[in-house]
């Protein structure tokens, strides 16, 4: 939990940043709905992903669990921001790699990836994703999700971080 607000903070900040230095509204730390397809962070994400993260936030929904997307897709830009300012947070590229991907290999700049928000989001979709086709990828960020199930409908075994 402590990496995790610590993330969370170095979002918001770097989310600022970003606006300021490119003008670009960033969607970091957000509490974006899934159908906010208005907003590039959700709408520039690969329709089976969306169309999936809106049936998951339904489902949740009906189980009185709110979910909303904190961060989407990205612009390259973006992206390398929230890398400089993790390398700034973290001390080392090595480091900061573990937590945000480069431009080139970024799912989220592919629009391939979601992070969520909203109480208890993260947990139940890692319990019920896998209909959905929805999987947490890494050990260490509960809250990022991608398309991943194999034909049989399973999630693969976690990867420890990103990198
Ligand atoms: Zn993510």
């Amino acid at each position: 939990m402590h990496i995790r607000s610590a993330l969370a903070t170095a979002f918001a900040v770097c989310a600022l940043a970003a606006t300021a230095a490119t003008g670009v509204a960033a969607a970091d730390a957000q509490a974006l709905s899934p159908y906010d397809v208005q907003n590039p962070a959700v709408g520039n994400l690969d329709p089976q992903l969306l169309a999936a993260v809106q049936q998951a936030a339904s489902a949740a929904g009906a189980a009185g669990i709110t979910m909303t997307i904190t961060s989407g897709w990205r612009s390259p830009e973006f992206q390398q921001q929230l890398l400089d300012d993790a390398v700034a947070t973290y001390g080392s590229v090595a480091a900061a790699l573990a937590y945000v991907q480069t431009p080139q290999r970024s799912r989220h700049v592919q629009g391939r990836a979601v992070d969520i928000g909203g109480a208890g989001a993260d947990q139940w979709l890692i319990a019920h994703g896998a209909p959905f086709g929805l999987c947490q990828i890494y050990a260490n960020e509960l809250w990022h999700f991608e398309l991943a199930t194999d034909n049989a409908g399973n999630c693969p075994a976690l990867l420890p971080n990103a990198t």
